[in-house]
């Protein structure tokens, strides 16, 4: 028989529950504080924002947390995802190294970002609260809400970053497909946009500006709650059916564990995902396997950010999360392709780094692309310009296995597809891409 090139699981074998590395960690995560008081956060702080579900999920220390039935039966649309070997790329680079791939890429919008939208959106229904509001920056998160809020018959509003309003709008048709009505932020519509618009006329807008807008408007409405599509832990918690899988279908190929996993990091989620159930086998002393985080050097928030508590946004009106950061008004360049721009890390990834329980490395755009080109060359996907990063960190790490001549196991997180990000593979390949 021909060697696998890769493995699907049956339908059945999706995850029945999210793994809470939070049960794990030798040291506890520090808690979020409210920031008035500095006070730890209790649940009644986030009521204004967050139905009783995710707040729950937010706060809590439990290992396991059942996925209910109705989650579990929208996640068949697109899940398991499949784990491929990556072996034309293999080829293609010469290299000993077995690399094998999760690809979330095959879900609606084309990224991890469903396998969260769908819990939260449910939570949501499951309170009454039948409108959501959010942010987007590239609009994967958006369009990801916009589908989930669909199936659960909810209205759903977004703000996107200025900039990618203007320059990416086929997510933005995408997001109005799913019935979502989108607006370019900073805006008019919230006294928080308006503010901003005041201070910089000019400015291309940020995630912190758009998260503001959102927030002003779900605290504002008791029907209302604001959804976030990464950074918080009840998002990584959700993304945890990605590594659980992954664990399986290396099993399959009949691989005991990677020696690395290599994963984009923007605000922490796929990362956390694909991670998480791996780092409890490391905790557990059943693996060791080393966990690279890629973040991009244009928002290198881990590999240049203080640890510290912080806002989440840039009024100041989300709690405060104890997470590497870049500051909470940082505004990152626009001209960079990466979808990767926030200025803060998730306080479980973040607590995990400084733990010493994961490492991290900052890439530039242009080796990012470079090691994308190179992959969709041998491989036939074209990957999103975040994925690209865990791409480049791994190729690094596949060129030097073919130096030493060692034949080191490699995942990688590859997070989402990049048939929307075209344009910024042809300025890359036209040679115009800026070495951000
Ligand atoms: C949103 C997104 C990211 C970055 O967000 P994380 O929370 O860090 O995962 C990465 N890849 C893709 C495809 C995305 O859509």
């Amino acid at each position: 028989m021909a060697e696998l090139t890769k493995v699907f699981l049956d339908e059945d074998e999706i995850p029945t529950h999210w793994y809470n590395i939070a049960a794990d960690f030798p040291n506890p995560a520090p808690p979020h504080l409210h920031p008035g008081t500095q006070q730890p956060l209790q649940p009644d702080d986030l009521a204004p924002l967050f139905p009783a579900g995710l707040i729950e999920q937010e706060l809590s220390t439990q290992r396991w947390i059942e996925i209910p039935d109705e989650v579990r039966d929208i996640y068949r649309l697109w899940r398991p995802s499949p784990l491929h070997r990556a072996r034309r790329l293999e080829r293609a680079l010469g290299t000993t190294a077995r690399i094998y791939y999760k690809y979330e890429g095959e879900s609606p919008v084309g990224s991890h970002k469903t396998n969260s939208a769908v819990p939260q959106a449910y939570y949501n229904r499951e309170a009454g609260r039948m409108r959501l509001t959010t942010e987007t920056g590239a609009g994967q998160w958006g369009s990801a809400l916009a589908f989930a809020t669909q199936i659960f018959g909810q209205s759903c509003e977004v703000w996107q970053v200025r900039n990618t309003y203007e320059s990416k709008p086929y997510r933005r048709m995408l997001m109005e497909t799913y019935g979502a009505t989108v607006t370019p932020s900073p805006s008019e519509l919230t006294a928080a946009g308006r503010a901003l618009r005041e201070r910089f006329p000019d400015t291309p807008g940020s995630l912190g500006m758009a998260i503001s807008e959102a927030v002003e408007v779900a605290a504002g409405d008791p029907d209302a709650s604001y959804a976030l599509g990464s950074v918080l832990n009840h998002v990584a918690l959700h993304q945890s059916v990605i590594g659980q899988e992954a664990i399986k279908q290396l099993a399959k190929f009949g691989e005991q564990a990677p020696d690395f996993l290599f994963a984009c990091a923007g605000g922490g989620s796929n990362l956390a995902g694909i991670s998480f159930p791996f780092l409890r086998e490391n905790i557990e002393g059943r693996m060791n396997v080393d966990v690279v985080a890629c973040e991009p050097a244009a928002a290198p928030s881990l590999t240049e950010g203080e640890y510290r508590y912080d806002f989440g946004d840039s009024s100041q009106m989300t709690p405060l999360l104890k997470m590497y950061t870049l500051g909470a008004d940082f505004v990152p360049d626009p001209v960079h392709a990466g979808g990767l721009r926030y200025h803060g890390m998730a306080p479980l990834v973040s607590h995990a780094y400084h733990e010493g329980l994961l490492r991290a490395i900052a890439i530039k755009q242009r080796e990012a692309f470079a090691a994308g080109v190179e992959f969709a060359r041998a491989e036939g996907i074209v990957p999103a310009s975040e994925s690209n990063h865990a791409i480049a960190g791994a190729l690094r790490q596949a060129k030097q296995a073919a130096q030493d001549g060692t034949s080191p196991v490699i995942l990688i997180g590859v997070s989402g597809s990049g048939q929307l990000d075209l344009p910024a593979y042809s300025e890359f390949l036209a040679g115009n891409m800026l070495d951000a």
